[in-house]
């Protein structure tokens, strides 16, 4: 069961997240080359982290936009996400971390490990840069502690493993 105190400690992390991976730091040049940026399509799907859903939400109220807590967790793969508006995220600062992360999708292995793939449906993921991986790489190791056996193995199920490649070659 969840706790206030569990709550506070991921609303301070997302926030801390969030910041992180702002613009311009958190966005791959080769996003912006991607003509339709139809991300995140195809079979993969985007997991929200605990409490993101209502992070999100209060980001948005923030700027005086109202969305139903339903509507974020409806968050999916670009083309299946109701924020995914004439072919682009009509969310974009307001993104959870999965997209974020997007083209590379974090392995869990044994206890506090992890180990980055990219996705093989990015046309682009040959693109993906050091800083980037780097950048990630920070956020998912802050993550990594807080994050449930639960969690990690749900995450794992909603990945099409069949299209997750080794990253290689890097600039
Ligand atoms: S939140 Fe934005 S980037 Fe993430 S799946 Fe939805 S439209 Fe795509």
């Amino acid at each position: 069961m969840k706790t206030g105190l569990e709550r506070q400690r991921w609303l301070q992390l997302l926030a801390e997240l969030y910041e992180q991976t702002g613009h311009p730091r958190g966005e791959l040049k080769i996003c912006t080359s991607c003509a339709e940026a139809p991300c995140e399509v195809g079979p993969e799907q985007v997991t929200l982290l605990p409490f993101e859903d209502e992070f999100i939400q209060s980001r948005l109220a923030a700027e005086g936009r109202s969305v139903s807590l339903a509507e974020v967790q409806a968050i999916a793969g670009c083309e299946h996400c109701p924020f995914f508006v004439s072919r682009r995220c009509s969310i974009h600062p307001h993104r959870p971390i999965d997209c974020r992360t997007y083209p590379l999708v974090p392995t869990f292995a044994a206890k506090q490990e992890f180990e980055f793939t990219v996705s093989g449906v990015c046309p682009l993921r040959a693109g993906v840069d050091r800083p980037f991986i780097q950048l990630m790489m920070d956020v998912w190791k802050k993550l990594l502690p807080l994050l449930s056996a639960q969690w990690k193995g749900g995450y794992a199920a909603r990945q099409p493993s069949d299209k997750l490649e080794k990253l290689v070659n890097l600039p």
